[in-house]
């Protein structure tokens, strides 16, 4: 058996592998393109493809592919084997540099929001040589950015790309502020914790709704879920053990740095979190664990369950973004430093976040908008839907005191001053953590907890560092034309705090009092649904700041708010008729079954006892009959609300009226079948339930 150590990325064309292989001249080439991201000439291409296939090809592979990530949220391949004819008739195994560097998939069936219609029908891969290429199964898998001929992005990373780029410009000269001008790169890092529910395989099955939609859309409540609290950090199941090692196993050969592994709150919950990396390697590996958590389950005979809400009335999974900035010289940004220098500039990130944050919350809360996550957000599980910033007493204290220029302690004498004050040191309070807030500040980073675990962490972290970029900009602006640094910087710090605050709210978001305030006194916004908020994706504020940096174009962001519209309303949809099929073909049948058995029993009775009993036959049978047309009627009205969206007059209004009208009915009609599934007869009920799933796998 090999280590853990010697495992680790025995899958990945990582620098090990690089230095090892490629010629001194076509690493240090190679490495400029990667660190500084200078552009690769095509011998280079040419040596590294090459050397790529032999490495890929000792370990087994036989075919390469650009791995990509188009907007449907789950990533892409084309399989292309490296067999080139020989003329003995035999083959040999080629790859050349054009194709490592370019690939064109037939990339019409691909969501884009009309962009590829007005420009070229075909779109392009491009390699990003800052993710490493891998191996899985048989295939080389070569990271790449997707875009249409005009330039468009296609894609997540491409936009995420961008924005790295956008913040790393705007830091450094932040930085040079500062008096430091080695940096030549400021890069994002995120470590995603990852929730998930485990079921058994089987069971999953009989399930169509879990088969077509993820997530439950009937069942009953089982008599026990996860009142008693005994499944967070419970022991883990001996199944649920196996299924978490062979996973490690898969993740630590990609590269990936699985560290944490528990029970999550509800039975039949885990979570997984890995050490942090650079947000688009961390994008990638996310992606990646998803996958590989779904194919390792399989070998396991479970299935994992990533939707946002899988079941009712126990807690639905999301995923925590921790995000920090960091030089490439290693120092933290968002840590604050030993001397007064170093914390003026921390107090500047933290403010270029509190203002972004502030002044995005409604991109922040559009990143996470998906149709699962709508039931977690404000449902006293997850986060509200209401953006705001957890800062701790301490921080907050320091704040308020710059702001009103007044000592930060009661045993402080003299006010708070930027540059010569040396702020206390904050101690990582684990104990107090504040659970309830979307963006936590926690010591040295800050966790946006928002997203549901679905969802590519792209999208939130593409928000993120444009919003973040834009504030450094305003900052540097401001700050290089200033006669007196210190003074300048004193005030801007002293202005942003003033004008931002309102964001920060250190109590408990769970409270129905803070969404009072939050909405009434604070102005902040409350945007419930994903219908709510994405079309505000294209508000000119949003436009103005997002192009200014390049992230996205106009035609972009016009074509991906009408993709996640288009998504919102397509996932619904399937979920509302697979309702009406479950419920015709399963339920009814299913009761009406019963029923008559139940009439035949009675029947006996009175034929071979006309005197005994027979009336809790009688009542049981009045009841369900009584569901059954209530479940019928629903149906029908179901499927009359699913008709009716065909009249809808554009994409927005369909997503509004999806939400007005066909979930409330969807609700409906669940609320009268769960009601018939407590009456039934265990063994009539066409599928199991909620029971068998939360408590089957052992
Ligand atoms: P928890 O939130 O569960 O208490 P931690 O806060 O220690 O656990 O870590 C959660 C995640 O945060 C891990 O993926 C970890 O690698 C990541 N993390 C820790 N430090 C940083 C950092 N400076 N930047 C980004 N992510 C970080
Ligand atoms: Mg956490």
């Amino acid at each position: 058996m090999k280590t853990v150590p010697e495992q680790f990325g025995s899958l990945v064309f990582d620098d090990r592998v690089m230095k090892a292989k490629l010629s001194a001249k076509v690493y240090a080439s190679l490495k400029k393109t990667i660190d500084e991201g200078e552009r690769l000439d095509l011998t280079v291409a040419n040596a590294v493809a090459d050397a790529m296939k032999d490495w890929a090809v000792a370990n087994g592979a036989t075919h390469y592919t650009h791995w990509f990530q188009p907007l449907t949220g789950i990533t892409a391949e084309k399989h292309d084997s490296f067999i080139t004819p020989s003329p003995d008739g035999g083959v040999i195994m080629e790859f050349s540099g054009k194709e490592l560097i370019k690939g064109e998939p037939d990339a019409s069936s691909f969501p884009s929001g009309g962009l590829r219609a007005t420009f070229e029908a075909r779109g392009y891969t491009a390699w990003d040589p800052t993710s490493y290429a891998f191996i899985k199964g048989k295939t080389l898998c070569i990271p790449t950015a997707f875009c249409s001929y005009g330039g468009e992005a296609l894609d997540k990373k491409t936009p995420l790309l961008r924005s790295m780029e956008a913040l790393s410009k705007q830091a450094i000269r932040i930085l040079k502020l500062f008096g430091n001008d080695t940096v030549k790169c400021v890069r994002t890092s995120v470590g995603p914790e990852q929730e998930y529910f485990l079921v058994d395989k089987e069971m999953y099955n009989k399930r169509k709704d879990l088969v077509y939609t993820g997530r439950t859309l009937f069942g009953a409540k089982a008599p026990k879920g996860q009142e008693m609290d005994d499944h967070y950090f419970g022991v883990i199941k001996p199944r649920v053990a196996a299924f978490m090692q062979d996973l490690n196993e898969e993740l630590w050969k990609l590269g990936i740095l699985a560290k944490t592994e528990h029970n999550e709150v509800a039975p039949a919950q885990h979570e997984l979190a890995p050490i942090y990396t650079t947000t688009n390697i961390a994008t990638d590996h996310n992606q990646l664990t998803m996958e590989i958590m779904q194919k390792v389950a399989s070998k396991h005979g479970l299935v994992c369950l990533l939707h946002e809400k899988p079941f009712a009335g126990v807690n639905g999974s999301g995923k925590h973004n921790n995000w920090s900035i960091a030089t490439d010289t290693g120092v933290n940004l968002l840590s604050p430093g030993e001397t007064p220098h170093e914390n003026a500039q921390f107090l500047l990130f933290l403010c270029s976040v509190i203002k972004a944050v502030d002044e995005y919350q409604d991109l922040l809360r559009i990143s996470v908008a998906t149709a699962g996550n709508d039931h977690r957000l404000g449902a006293n599980e997850a986060p509200p839907a209401v953006v705001s910033i957890f800062l701790g007493d301490e921080l907050t204290a320091i704040l308020e005191a710059i702001e009103t220029d007044s000592p930060y302690t009661a045993a402080e004498k003299s006010q708070m001053k930027l540059g010569v004050h040396v702020l206390p040191k904050f101690t990582k309070d684990t104990t107090d953590r504040n659970r309830t807030s979307p963006f936590a500040f926690t010591g040295n980073k800050f966790e946006f907890r928002m997203l549901g675990s679905s969802n590519s962490i792209a999208c939130a972290n593409i928000m993120l560092n444009s919003a973040v970029a834009e504030e450094l900009k305003q900052f540097a602006d401001e700050l290089e034309g200033a006669k007196d640094f210190n003074e300048a910087l004193h005030a801007l710090i002293k202005k942003t705090i003033k004008e931002h605050k309102r964001i920060i709210f250190n109590g408990n978001g769970y409270d129905d009092a803070w969404i009072k305030e939050a909405t009434e006194e604070r102005g902040l916004l409350n945007y419930r649904t994903t219908p709510d908020c994405l079309p505000h994706l294209t508000d000119k504020k949003n436009v103005d700041m997002l192009t200014s940096h390049k992230v996205f174009s106009v035609a972009e962001l016009e074509s991906r708010c009408e993709v996640l519209l288009e998504n919102y309303c397509k996932t619904v949809m399937i979920e509302a008729n697979t309702m009406v099929d479950i419920a015709r073909k399963e339920i009814l049948p299913a009761i009406v079954s019963y029923v008559s058995d139940l009439a035949k029993t009675a029947k006996t009775k009175l034929a071979v006892a006309p005197d005994a009993a027979s009336s809790y036959e009688k009542k049981l049978i009045t009841k369900l009959s009584v569901l059954t047309e209530q479940i019928s009627d629903k149906t029908d009205e179901l499927e009359k609300a699913i008709v009716d969206t065909k009249f809808a007059m554009d994409i927005v209004d369909e997503a509004y009226k999806i939400r007005d009208t066909v979930l409330s009915k969807m609700s409906d009609l669940r609320a009268v079948a769960d009601e018939a599934e407590t009456l039934t007869a265990e063994k009539y009920w066409p599928f199991p339930t909620y029971g068998d799933l939360l408590f089957g796998v052992r």
